[in-house]
């Protein structure tokens, strides 16, 4: 018998979460492979572009090579992108995805980790939890860039603005890990609704708790729907157990350091166009359509409110009306007294009324700029103010 004996005991848990109406997670677990991708995209286009991944993995993964995984990501990526040239429900829909896998190497059996977008896969051994992947996420790289802390990210609003996924465009980079095969390892893979929920200590004290994988992942399922549930919520946890015939990662240090990625990049085109040499990976150039789309959809958002900001003091400023003393005359202004930003206030009317008419106490009055929300108010008041200062006449008689 060739077939590799199995090497995994494994619990995979998911659930559509407290608050979202349609569960657009989707995981694959096998003897051979474990996904989980986290869609995208209105109406049912997330679950779609999710499935497409997945089921697309499942084929690729029969042969568990190195060149074969990678290639058939490639292969769903692509796959995504043309369902979603052929229904305009589904344009925009993308999905992220991580995996872990067995390939075979030139070193032996290693364990094959891939990451695009921010579904994690994390390590619990010798009792310590680390993240393996790293988010392809905005927070993410403004962590990195020192410009937010782990604790604002964690808080941000826009946590779940993603720098790479699946689905978006022909340009596809993945990271790429590859582990030791150690019995004793246990991996968990989720999506965002997990560890947003959850902090790594409650993970980890979980992982401690129970050793059985699938109550393992039931747990933390319903742990994160108990801290709030606002997404949906998958959850593989995968045991490496015995078997391990051809010992390939030896070599690494069982302090639990995580190897940084390779990238591999692909930019795929159905024409070979005139855009020539694509950067190899890793460049800044070869960001991807959603990344751009989402960067200014951002900016432009900040744009907008920066101009309804504008607007709103604009109409704040103007939407008002006060009287003041001009030289001699007595005026009324639209505006507000001293000015708002760059909005001054104009002059509206020039009263009737002069400065020589009213009392010392009038004229301090009308100094300090009585305010009114429409001309009208302003008029009335300069109205009054003349009565105030000629009294109404005595009627005169009639006959
Ligand atoms: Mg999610």
């Amino acid at each position: 018998m060739s077939e590799p004996e199995a090497r995994f005991r494994w619990g995979a848990a998911t659930d559509t979460g407290r608050v979202r109406s349609n569960n657009q997670d989707t995981y694959l677990a096998t003897d051979s492979v474990f996904v989980v991708a986290d869609g995208m995209g209105g109406h049912q286009g997330g679950e779609v572009a999710a499935q497409i991944a997945v089921e697309g993995l499942a084929d690729s993964v029969a042969e568990a090579t190195t060149p074969a995984l990678p290639e058939g990501v490639r292969r769903a990526n692509r796959s995504i992108v043309e369902a979603a040239d052929r229904d305009s429900d589904l344009r925009g829909m993308g999905t992220t995805l991580c995996l872990v896998a067995p390939v075979d190497t030139e070193v032996g059996r290693r364990l094959a980790v891939v990451n695009v977008g921010d579904s994690r896969v994390y390590r619990y051994a010798a009792d310590r939890l680390r993240q393996v992947t790293e988010d392809h996420s905005l927070v993410e790289s403004l962590v990195r860039e020192g410009r937010l802390t782990p604790e604002e990210a964690l808080v941000h609003p826009q946590r779940n603005i993603l720098t790479r996924a699946l689905g978006v465009g022909d340009e596809l980079q993945l990271d790429w890990w590859e582990l030791a095969v150690r019995p004793g390892d246990r991996y968990v893979l989720c999506s965002d609704g997990l560890f947003n929920e959850l902090g790594d200590d409650q993970i980890a004290a979980t992982l401690r708790r129970l050793a059985q994988p699938d109550e393992a992942a039931d747990e933390l399922v319903r742990l994160a729907l108990e801290s709030g549930g606002r997404d949906n919520v998958t959850v593989i946890v995968v045991d490496v157990v015995g078997g391990d015939d051809d010992k390939g990662g030896d070599d690494e240090p069982d302090d639990g350091d995580i190897p940084a990625p390779e990238v591999a990049h692909f930019a795929d085109r159905d024409d070979d166009d005139d855009s020539g040499g694509e950067p190899p990976d890793g460049g800044g150039s070869s960001r991807d359509r959603r990344f751009r789309w989402r960067v200014v959809g951002y900016l432009a958002l900040v744009a907008v409110i920066l101009v309804v900001a504008a607007g709103a003091v604009g109409v704040y400023a103007r939407s008002n009306y006060f009287v003041d003393v001009d030289g001699d005359e007595i005026v009324i202004l639209q505006g507000r007294p001293g000015g708002v930003l760059w909005f001054d206030p104009t002059l509206e009317e020039v009263t009737a009324l002069a400065v020589g008419d009213l009392t010392p106490a009038l004229k301090e009055e009308v100094e300090a700029n009585p305010e009114y929300a429409s001309l009208d108010g302003a008029r009335g008041y300069v109205e009054a103010l003349a009565e105030r200062i000629e009294p109404i006449p005595e009627p005169t008689a009639i006959d």
